[in-house]
């Protein structure tokens, strides 16, 4: 079965271009716990955030198409209840592209109304990548959409589901599993790896920064957190990953300043001092950041 990867994913998986081959069989879905009644299920593409109890499985996002029977295999080593609402961090295909499988079996979906407006129209990039999605069938659009925030008082949890403004899209939600102290942040945060910000999405750096403060407010030593990407971490990676984007964003503000072009700025490598610790596009995350402090 050959699928369309996206960008953002293939560059994640080093595949570094928009088409590959992918042997969907062959893919390792796993259930982890995470604490209480929180789990996340690894497989390829976002990590997917899973909540069980007696009211009824809720997920949060869903990877791809051809993966819905090994993440229903996944869910099923942790309970026998079908999922009941799922919940998308974000509209990008590697986090929504079960939806309508998911809707098919009777799961509610649930999203920022930006998810909903980009999932039902054709979205065409052209800034940091020129590539269109085309518009997804009206079964994987949200049945239910909000503008700031919505909770589930859920499976004994207050699941606090939450938007974040123009940080790695227009549409971004975090949810917070409060008596856990969980949080999926979807990718406003990936875990040691420069992030993909989807500018053409209303994306931007300066949103990924807030977005990254307001969690750590909400923190404890002991929070655990979810990235859209990567291994689950806790406040002292979030902040690591902050820390590492404003100074990126400070150093590229400054030669922006100075009326450096673009290709200058990227040719001067203001992520250098990062490049041991954090794997990931490097340049690409260079071009949002000057797309972000000058549209
Ligand atoms: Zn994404």
């Amino acid at each position: 079965m050959r699928l369309m990867i996206p960008f953002f994913v293939s560059s994640v998986l080093s595949v570094g271009f928009a088409q590959a081959q992918v042997d969907w069989d062959a893919v390792e879905v796993r259930a982890q716990p995470v604490r209480g009644a929180v789990h996340v299920i690894f497989g390829r593409g976002g990590n997917i955030g899973l909540c069980v109890g007696e009211d009824g499985t809720f997920l949060v996002d869903d990877q791809y198409a051809p993966l819905t029977d090994s993440i229903i295999a996944a869910v099923e080593t942790v309970t026998d209840d079908p999922v009941r609402f799922l919940v998308n961090t974000h509209w990008h295909g590697d986090h929504t592209g079960g939806n309508e499988n998911f809707g098919k079996r009777g799961s509610i979906i649930v999203a920022h109304q930006n998810v909903r407006r980009r999932l039902s129209t054709e979205q065409v990039r052209t800034i940091l990548r020129q590539d269109r999605t085309e518009a997804s069938p009206p079964g994987a659009w949200p049945k239910i959409t909000f503008t700031d925030e919505v909770t589930f008082y859920w499976n004994g949890e207050e699941i606090r589901v939450f938007h974040v403004a123009h940080a790695h899209t227009d549409g971004d939600s975090i949810i917070h599993f409060a008596k856990a102290d969980v949080f999926h942040m979807g990718d406003v945060f990936f875990n040691g790896m420069y992030p993909f910000i989807d500018i053409d999405a209303g994306g931007n750096v300066k949103g990924v920064i807030a977005a990254a403060d307001r969690v750590l407010k909400m923190t404890k030593d002991t929070t655990m957190i979810i990235p859209g990407h990567g291994e689950v971490g806790g406040p002292s990676d979030l902040l690591a990953y902050r820390n590492m984007l404003a100074t990126i964003r400070d150093r590229v503000q400054t030669m922006v300043d100075e009326g450096k072009s673009m290709d200058e700025i990227v040719a001067a490598k203001p992520h250098a001092s990062f490049d041991a610790n954090w794997t990931g596009n490097s340049e690409r995350l260079v071009r949002a950041v000057y797309y972000s402090l000058t549209r």
